[in-house]
């Protein structure tokens, strides 16, 4: 009963940091194009049919990027060490970034093989299962202490984004909508 009751105050908490957390598009597209420094950290899929930094017209060095099977950020209760997250710790060594997008993409192979694998009765669509995947990623960064710090000291904003492979355009994560929606 107790935990169900600390669970319970934990949640509202949780959702606050979601939308404060979670920004809108115009604000990483207005950050890019004012210098080679870099503004944002976009994680994404190896498998990506294309450069993070081209899809946003970023000049070079504007977007550092960070890629994985998948795009997966472990959850820091699994206490293995990730260089997804040591990448992200290294590229916000750099002041001027002030954005983490994590982004997924519909056609992602390496999600639909383990979709395969262990979820054998799901009838989730490719949109849903990575859209799902995606804030599943980004609630486990927000799990990082010392993200949440950055957050709530106005110094970062976590972004979700969806790539569709084959238009090449992308979905931002409303928290208002509680769902994607075209940038
Ligand atoms: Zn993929």
């Amino acid at each position: 009963m107790e935990l169900e009751n600390r669970t319970t105050a934990i949640l509202p908490g949780r959702e606050r940091l979601w939308a404060t957390a979670l920004g809108q598009p115009t604000e990483v597209l207005d950050a890019l194009g004012q210098g080679d420094e870099p503004r944002v950290i976009v994680l994404t899929c190896t498998e990506t049919g294309f450069a993070s930094d081209q899809l946003s017209r970023a000049l070079p060095g504007e977007v550092y990027v960070v890629q994985n099977l998948g795009g997966f950020v472990p959850n820091p209760s699994w206490q293995h060490a990730s260089s997804a997250v040591s990448s992200i710790q290294f590229g916000l060594q750099h002041d001027t970034v002030k954005h983490l997008v994590i982004c997924g993409h519909v056609r992602c192979r390496c999600l639909h093989f383990a979709n395969h694998n262990t979820l054998q009765n799901s009838t989730d669509d490719d949109a849903t299962l990575v859209s799902n995947h995606v804030l599943q990623q980004v609630d486990n960064a927000l799990r990082y202490y010392w993200l949440r710090n950055l957050i709530w000291t106005n110094q970062l904003r976590v972004h979700a984004w969806l790539l569709d492979d084959d238009t090449a355009r992308i979905a931002t994560y409303s928290p208002k909508r509680g769902d994607f929606v075209l940038a």
